[in-house]
């Protein structure tokens, strides 16, 4: 019978690597010491999309994290995901739409400021878009869903000219209003609110101004692409509905952050929601529509590739992550 215990394991791995050291090594090649890029394509109907991975944001757990939970319950719930405690990473996953006429990218990841900033963490991109094959000069139109800095800060190289030349740039109208008005700006109590304001003000320069183009909910964004109200993370925030034929994908941009911890745990609140009451109302309405419709998700913040289908259990929704493809 065989032993199957922790010792006998380490034991066997050290006859192993003994044998190894006498073998001639015919194809030695040094460790790349890079990480990969990631990129995923697949297709809704006709139209193609290719999720681009940016990164994560490794964010150290304070105690206002989960604004309505204590701090050790949150590091509960990391626990059992076998996630380190005391931080949250949170995955990043731009999408770029091809509907055959226009080239789109949905939300931008933090740019090439934040890869220096978090030394290559995050704000990959551009390394996602090139192993994808797609140049950043052929992208027709940038999505914002909304104007948190993780959506909106790669429309920018670090040297504050444009990462992606030749798009226009397509926000969604409340938002717009909201982040540029003085009043509601001088109104916040809130830093993270203040931080945010600031933040959209920067990437905001005159040269994005001439490109920026505000959309409507209800409406198509681009041919395909219609946009769907989903406010509370922050006030204009928007989700986006791909679909072609009787195909469809609902890309969410914020409803949750990481599912692992916030679909999971619908009304945990994120002290990154601008309203976090309206934000979980929002999300138990799009998440109980994801669930009985049985939709394709695609989650910013989902785990690389980011796309899932949604079930309801006793407390809450649960991802079930969609197997990777190897055919379109
Ligand atoms: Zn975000």
């Amino acid at each position: 019978m065989v032993d199957i215990s922790r010792r006998n394991i380490v034991a066997g791995s050290a006859v192993l690597a003994a044998a190894a050291s006498c073998m001639p090594a015919y194809g030695f090649a040094p460790p790349i010491n890079k990480p990969a890029a990631g990129f995923y394509r697949y297709k809704v109907g006709e139209i193609e999309v290719t999720v681009v991975n940016d990164g994560v944001s490794r964010m150290p757990l304070t105690d206002d994290f989960v604004s309505n939970v204590p701090k050790d319950r949150v590091n509960a719930a990391l626990d059992a995901l076998f996630m380190e405690k005391d931080f949250y990473a949170g995955p990043y996953n731009p999408i770029v739409v091809n509907n055959g006429k226009q080239l789109a990218l949905i939300d931008t990841g933090t740019g090439e400021l934040g890869f220096k900033g978090s030394n290559g963490l995050n704000g990959r991109l551009m390394l996602g878009l090139a192993a994808a094959g797609i140049d950043p000069a052929t992208i027709d139109v940038v999505i914002a869903s909304h104007y948190h800095g993780d959506h909106i800060n790669g429309i920018l190289k670090a040297d504050n000219t444009l990462a992606f030349p030749n798009a226009e740039i397509l926000v969604p109208e409340p938002e717009h209003k909201f982040w540029m008005d003085d009043g509601e700006m001088s109104r916040t109590t809130n830093p993270r609110v203040e931080a945010g304001f600031r933040n959209a003000r920067r990437v905001l320069t005159p040269e994005v101004l001439k490109r920026l183009r505000t959309y409507q909910t209800g409406k198509e964004v681009i041919a395909g692409v219609t946009a769907l109200s989903s406010p509370g993370h922050t006030p204009g925030h928007h989700s986006h509905i791909i679909s072609s034929g009787n195909k469809t994908v609902f890309a969410q941009a914020d409803v949750t952050h990481a599912p692992f911890l916030f679909a999971r745990n619908p009304g945990w609140h994120i002290a990154l929601d601008v309203d976090p009451v309206m934000a979980e109302a929002t999300r138990r309405k799009i998440y109980d529509m994801l669930a009985a419709d049985r939709m394709t998700v695609q989650g910013f913040h989902y785990p690389f590739p980011a796309v899932a289908h949604i079930e309801k259990t006793s407390n809450g929704y649960r991802e079930v992550m969609v197997q990777w493809s190897p055919v379109l």
